[in-house]
């Protein structure tokens, strides 16, 4: 449970409720986490909550409950919720801990239905096993031959010497990182280094480098990793649309097919709802009436979408 709601009665007998995610909750001071931590309720439920620490060991700390109703969401998550948010807590402690991030847009995304089928006689396919089997699958697109000359052209080139400071490096993939900022943790806020290459010439703040769409500023002109949900796809499935943003539209009539092949896209509804984050530029179109996202190179490893999965 990463979210609980707190409801304090005040000096006028209202009761005031306020949600915190347990990443803000435990930044709280030591005096305030002893005096709200006995009025945490589940935010699904109602039924009573308690905090727990993060152990010494390493556990994160956590919010819980023992009294969730039979039905509550809360109580028995679904395998998505709980890998999700496993994601999230990951991400935060990496927040925590490491001097710089290294976005890894290579890491292949869970393909679990992927692997069932590819090996049907062991359904309890290790972890190994699992991701070496989306290692094959992966689609192959050929960039385009002047994708590695106009990533060299852009303006967050570090010298070597900038980075040399930073010991504690740690890496991450899309997926972990969109399920964190789709959780609300601080990494849309974070003032850590992210280096969007594996050679660390191009470096940014978090807070600069991630951008939901409904922040997007088609007159910056810098590429951001920009995140949110889809809402829809118009008919012959050539945009996606943000839910985040009613003017802007993400073309990806060039990539429909090996980008639905990448993430198991069978149909519109796969999208709707989906979390998606791109690396890619934001600027106008003709007529200034909407924005375009584009992704960078249409390089389908600079993209990521989690699909609901029901
Ligand atoms: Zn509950």
């Amino acid at each position: 449970m990463l979210d609980a709601i707190c409801e304090l009665e005040t000096e006028e007998h209202l009761t005031a409720r306020t949600t915190y995610s347990v990443f803000k909750f435990q930044q709280l001071p030591d005096d305030d986490i002893e005096r709200l931590r006995q009025w945490l309720i589940c935010p699904a439920c109602g039924g009573k909550a308690y905090f727990r620490k993060a152990s010494k060991d390493g556990k994160a700390a956590c919010f819980g409950s023992r009294y969730h109703q039979a039905d509550c969401i809360e109580f028995k998550p679904s395998a998505q919720k709980s890998r999700e948010e496993q994601g999230a807590i990951e991400v935060h402690q990496q927040l925590v801990d490491a001097d710089a991030l290294m976005i890894d847009f290579s890491r292949k995304p869970r393909r679990h239905s992927l692997a069932n089928k590819a090996a049907p006689t062991s359904k309890s396919s290790s972890i190994s096993k699992s991701s070496s089997i989306s290692e094959s699958s992966q689609v192959s697109v050929a960039l385009p031959a002047g994708a590695q000359v106009q990533e060299l052209r852009t303006d967050y080139q570090v010298n070597a010497a900038a980075h040399t400071t930073e010991k504690r490096l740690a890496s991450q993939g899309l997926e972990k990182l969109l399920h964190s900022l789709l959780r609300g943790t601080d990494l849309a806020k974070s003032n850590l280094w992210v280096y969007t290459d594996s050679e660390r010439k191009y470096r940014w703040r978090a807070k600069n480098l991630f951008v939901n769409f409904a922040d997007a500023d088609p007159l910056d002109n810098k590429p951001h990793l920009y995140w949110g949900t889809i809402s829809h796809t118009d008919k012959a499935m050539d945009w996606l649309n943000p839910a985040d943003s009613k003017d802007i539209g993400i073309p990806i009539d060039g990539i429909k097919q090996p980008l639905w092949a990448q993430f198991e896209i069978e149909d519109k509804r796969c999208l709707e709802g989906a979390g998606l984050i791109l690396f890619g530029k934001c600027f106008w179109n003709k007529d200034k009436t909407r924005k375009i996202i584009q992704l960078w190179n249409n390089d389908l490893q600079r993209i990521f979408i989690s699909k609901l999965e029901d």
